[in-house]
């Protein structure tokens, strides 16, 4: 049998915090920066997002940190814990790196990591990875999310086309969660109160005047209200797939490394009841 071709290996990053803001009550800036960041690339999406590295609870790594040999020598518990962040901005010149971190309670460890942070802590990463950014031909877009996808969707609206149609709703727990984004476009904040996580978007989407012609879409967080949307715009709405950015950001009742272990299933799962159903 042919050996396996090796697996390239991936390229980590280390910068070191410059800042951080309060932006709300639960979304906390962190402003990243040093010469780690040197030709990152980045700035081709919106969308465009860092895979965080965080040891678990009692390890350290040897230096110079190698993430392959981490993997080939400790054992699985041991390996860093992995979290994809949205690049909120980038300005390569500073240059600095902003993400945009949900504060949802003590449990986790990107968000509780986030609410300690300071200036000249130093952090890890992967990346950037992305694949959406708004067309410039688009009819119209369609964008939707809750806090985890906000920092993206405030990027995608503030790189509109001149002129362009969009819908935007963004579900935020309350108003003083909402934040001033840069665009023209038509922005829907929805308050969910007592509600649970996605279902004033669901219901905000159902309830929308869809103007002419496909949207591009872009849908995120978490991930059963992101099913329930797929399945209005691929089935109610026949939206070809390709014109569908959407996906599960968090889930709830799980941690990251749960939901990415039955994210595929999940997804094989969405697919086959709805790309049977979906004509195009
Ligand atoms: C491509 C991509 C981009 C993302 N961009 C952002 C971003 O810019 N900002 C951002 O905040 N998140 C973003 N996320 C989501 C983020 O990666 C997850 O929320 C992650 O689980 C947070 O890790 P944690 O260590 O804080 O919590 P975990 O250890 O993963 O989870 C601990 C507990 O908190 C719950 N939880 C996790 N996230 C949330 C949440 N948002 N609201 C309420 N409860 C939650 C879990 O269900 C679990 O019960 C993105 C995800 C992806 C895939």
């Amino acid at each position: 049998m042919a050996d396996r071709p090796a697996r390239k290996p991936r390229q980590v990053r280390q910068a070191q915090v410059l800042r951080t803001e309060r932006l709300t009550p639960h979304m906390q800036r962190v402003v990243l920066g040093g010469e780690g960041l040197a030709a990152l690339p980045a700035g081709e999406f919106t969308d465009h997002y860092v895979k965080l590295l965080f040891a678990p609870e009692g390890v350290t790594y040897p230096e110079p940190f190698d993430l392959e040999q981490i993997r080939e020598q400790l054992p699985r518990e041991q390996w860093p814990a992995t979290r994809a962040y949205t690049v909120r901005a980038w300005d390569p010149k500073e240059p600095a790196l902003t993400v945009d971190f949900v504060i949802h309670g003590d449990e986790g460890m990107a968000g509780p990591w986030a609410l300690r942070a300071k200036p000249g802590d130093t952090v890890r990463f992967l990346g950037p990875g992305g694949a959406y950014a708004p067309a410039q031909d688009s009819a119209w877009h369609l964008l939707a999310g809750d806090e985890s996808a906000l920092p993206a969707i405030a990027a995608a609206l503030e790189a509109l086309p001149d002129g362009a149609r969009a819908h935007a709703f963004i579900e935020v727990a309350d108003e003083q969660e909402e934040q001033k984004i840069a665009t023209a476009a038509d922005v829907v904040w929805l308050h969910r109160a007592d509600r649970p996580v996605g279902e004033a978007l669901i219901e905000a989407v159902r309830t929308l005047d869809f103007p002419p012609g496909h949207p591009q879409v872009f849908v995120h967080g978490e991930a059963g209200f992101v099913r329930d949307l797929r399945r209005y715009l691929r089935i109610d709405r026949q939206i070809p797939r390709e014109l569908l950015s959407v996906s599960g950001y968090w889930r709830l009742g799980h941690d990251d490394e749960s939901w990415r272990a039955s994210k595929r299933a999940w997804n094989a799962q969405v697919e086959a009841e709805q790309e049977t159903t979906a004509v195009s």
